[in-house]
C-alpha cells in the first residue's frame, strides 16, 4: 500500500513496515507489546504516579508558585527531562542493556508513531 502524500514526504528509505516478508510476525509482536504498555505498564505508573501526588496535593491555593516560578520549572524540567532521555537512551544502547531490555524499541528500523512506544516495560517505566 503506497499513498502518494506520504511517499512524498518520505524520508526514511527503507520499505514500510507492511511492505517487509515478515510482516504478519512483526504486526503480532507489535500489537502484543503496545497492549502490554497501555493496557498494563502505563496504568500501574498512572497509578503510582496520582498516588504519590495526591499525598503530596496542597490544598490552600495561595502556597501555590506565581507565574514566572511555574514557567521556569517547566523550562528546567524540559530541559532535564531531555538530557535525562539522552543519556538514559545511550545507556540502553550498552550492549547488556540493549540485550535484554533495549531491542524490543529497536525491534522495527522505521520511525513511526506506533513504534515509540513498542517497548519492555523497564523502559517505559524509565521514561515515564
Ligand atoms: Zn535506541
Amino acid at each position: 500500500m503506497k499513498w502518494p502524500f506520504f511517499e512524498k514526504y518520505k524520508i526514511d528509505p527503507s520499505p514500510w513496515p507492511w511492505e517487509l516478508a515478515n510482516w504478519s510476525d512483526l504486526r503480532w509482536f507489535l500489537a502484543k507489546s503496545l497492549a502490554l504498555n497501555h493496557l498494563v505498564t502505563y496504568p500501574i505508573l498512572g497509578y503510582l504516579q496520582a498516588y504519590y501526588l495526591h499525598t503530596m496535593y496542597i490544598e490552600d491555593s495561595d502556597l501555590l508558585p506565581d507565574h514566572y516560578t511555574i514557567a521556569s520549572q517547566i523550562l528546567f524540567c524540559i530541559l532535564i527531562e531531555d538530557t535525562y532521555f539522552y543519556f538514559a537512551h545511550r545507556l540502553l544502547h550498552w550492549k547488556p542493556l540493549y540485550l535484554m531490555i533495549h531491542k524490543i524499541h529497536h525491534k522495527f528500523p522505521h520511525s513511526i508513531s506506533f513504534l515509540a512506544t513498542s517497548a519492555h516495560p523497564l523502559e517505559v517505566a524509565s521514561c515515564f
